[in-house]
């Protein structure tokens, strides 16, 4: 298709305001899927994308459209509204050259609709604004028209209104795109280039690699290299998704496809990396995208540990198309051999995990997460705490933590609530807009810390589900960090450790000894639980001994039936760990590690 008529496009949008539903009816209205093979959310490929009805992966679709009598091929590329995966949105759009900014027609601008809107403006995107879902009953067009209208710099008349249910308006988005978007740029003469936004593992194909061809044109057969590792291939098919794979005579400028090489490894297809052709190719590489910064950590360790070869190879498959995913080896005393896992946050977390145990039929414990802090000691020395359990012994001189900036919407009525939130998260108020009359934007710092844990879930719950938040780590900041540690019979146990605010501290230790202390079974012994900054105790807890000692039956009785009765004991606590002379439950690991 010569480049004039391609148009290649994303959907942006805040989480739910309706991009993958509004996807699915171009599918359908541009017949590249009937309505009998039709589906909700066609294009999260994934079981735990449709269960959740998130989208986690950016999905690149090609379709006809008609405009005046011209074939037009279209290029749309979904993408998740998540915070956390904002990393795949920025790829996306930069394989594209415009943006439809979708805003619900209920609900009005939310954080993630300015966060997408700045990345698209970050990209020099021409944006799209439409307003969706104008079927509901409690759609206010004309009220958020003005709002995203001021928001984007148009006249209220320029914004688009279109249901994605009824694929009222549809057509006329297309016809939009079709006339409004510029045309991709490129060189058909020059030596081919293509970048590599994504690139998935397939059982019977090996990995499929999606490109967006800049310059150039590239064909089956030919050789191929990766630039940034000069590995060669021979391309064994090139096509476009639409909205299955189709393969084609080849790929100009422009375009948008996929290409399989017969490579079973993802890493030879890196995101990011530029293809050229073997022979004649391009010298210079495309500008890649930067790699993503793991937020938090937490350890995983299978269940049984024996599965420890499965979990590693199990996270070498997911990292092949998450490139956000980041993992290095960790043994715990009390929960042995795993795996520090760096994410984008919480929701990556979550989704890791429920993959991997899904995908790859394990048990998980993840530790409690934790952002990275810097460390300046005494002598100088700097560290890197990305586990509490590694905190530096000896003199610290600081400790600095990530902040991040925050961003709030919220009906004006919750103002006074959130801003009490954030007082007691260390927030700093950074400045407040009013979007109309009713609502109203906070910029916060927070540490992120503070904000990656149960920020969301109590932002929520104090404004009755109307609050979106969006943040991005701006920088770091001293603070008064202290690592405290939980100690059994005075013996640390490594999974239970954190680095809180010192004004946190006790609440911590007296929450977690609390929580220890009604998991753990009693023992032949007392034992104390112990919450402790450094050698000083804040918090304690007893376990009381068993009433009935076992052995005290044998009291004066012979030796062997003594050992006889311990031994049966063993049996029924195969899945005990030690912490030191303490016996404990997985189970008490899991409930206490599991947040509530
Ligand atoms: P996404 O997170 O932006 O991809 O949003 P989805 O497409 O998954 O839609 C979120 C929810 O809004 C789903 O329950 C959809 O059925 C619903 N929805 C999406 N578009 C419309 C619409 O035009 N009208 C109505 N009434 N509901 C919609
Ligand atoms: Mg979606």
């Amino acid at each position: 298709t010569p480049m004039e008529r391609i148009r290649n496009f994303c959907i942006i949008a805040h989480i739910d305001h309706g991009k993958s539903t509004l996807a699915d009816r171009m599918l359908q209205l541009t017949g590249v899927v009937d309505a009998r093979a039709m589906r909700a959310q066609y294009l999260d490929r994934m079981d735990i994308e449709r269960e959740r009805g998130i989208t986690v992966k950016s999905q690149a679709v090609r379709m006809p459209w008609q405009v005046d009598g011209v074939n037009y091929a279209l290029n749309m590329i979904d993408t998740p509204g998540h915070v956390d995966f904002t990393y795949e949105v920025s790829r996306s759009l930069a394989a594209c050259e415009g943006a439809i900014l979708l805003v619900d027609a209920a609900q009005g601008i939310e954080a993630q609709t300015l966060a997408n809107l700045y990345l698209a403006m970050e990209n020099d995107l021409p944006i799209i604004p439409v307003l969706n879902k104008i079927d509901l009953p409690a759609a206010d067009p004309e009220k958020y028209a003005a709002e995203l209208a001021q928001l984007v710099g148009v006249d209220p008349s320029e914004v688009l209104r279109v249901s994605g249910k009824t694929g009222a308006g549809v057509e006329e988005l297309l016809d939009h795109v079709v006339r409004t978007l510029p045309e991709p740029v490129g060189e058909i003469d020059a030596p081919c280039r293509a970048m590599i936004f994504d690139s998935v593992y397939d059982t019977y194909r090996g990995v499929v690699t999606y490109v967006r061809v800049i310059d150039g044109r590239m064909t089956p057969r030919e050789k191929i290299v990766m630039m940034s590792t000069g590995a060669q291939h021979e391309l064994l098919e090139i096509g476009v998704i639409s909205p299955e794979p189709i393969p084609t005579k080849g790929l100009g400028p422009g375009e948008v496809g996929y290409l399989i090489t017969g490579v079973k490894d993802v890493r030879q297809s890196k995101v990011g990396d530029t293809v050229t052709a073997a022979v004649r190719g391009a010298t210079e590489a495309l500008a890649g995208y930067a790699d993503p910064k793991p937020m938090v950590y937490s350890g995983l360790f299978p269940i049984d540990g024996s599965d420890y070869p499965i979990l590693r190879d199990a996270l070498d498959k997911l990292k092949l198309n998450d490139a956000a995913l980041n993992y290095e080896p960790e043994t715990s005393t009390a929960l042995g051999f795993g795996f520090r896992v760096g994410f984008l946050g919480l929701l990556h977390l979550e989704i890791v995990r429920e993959r991997l145990e899904r995908e790859f039929n394990l048990d998980l414990i993840s530790t409690a997460p934790s952002v990275v802090y810097q460390v300046t000691m005494e002598d100088g020395t700097e560290v890197e705490v990305m586990n509490p359990s590694d905190f530096p012994t000896g003199k610290v001189r600081e400790i600095r933590e990530p902040v991040s900036r925050g961003t709030i919407i919220v009906p004006s009525e919750f103002v006074g609530t959130v801003m009490e939130l954030c007082q007691t998260k260390r927030g700093s108020l950074q400045g407040m807009d009013y979007l109309s009359e009713e609502r109203v934007e906070l910029r916060y710092q927070l540490p992120l810390a503070e904000i990656v844990f149960d920020f969301f879930d109590q932002l929520k719950s104090r404004t009755k589900g109307y609050a979106s938040l969006d943040y991005d780590v701006s920088g770091e900041q001293a603070a008064d960090l202290v690592k405290v540690d939980m100690l059994l019979q005075g013996e640390p146990v490594d999974a239970f450790s954190a680095i809180v605010h010192r004004d946190k501290a006790y609440h911590y230790g007296v929450e977690m000894a609390g929580k220890l202390k009604n998991l753990i079974p009693r023992q032949q012994f007392e034992v104390p639980i112990q919450a402790a900054i450094g050698s000083r105790i804040i918090a304690r807890e007893n376990i009381r001994a068993l009433r009935k000692d076992v052995l005290s039956k044998c009291y004066g009785g012979d030796i062997s039936r003594k050992r006889k009765l311990l031994e049966k004991q063993k049996e029924g606590k195969k899945r005990m760990k030690n912490i030191g002379s303490v016996e404990v439950p997985q189970e008490a690991f899991i409930a206490a590690l599991s947040s509530d």
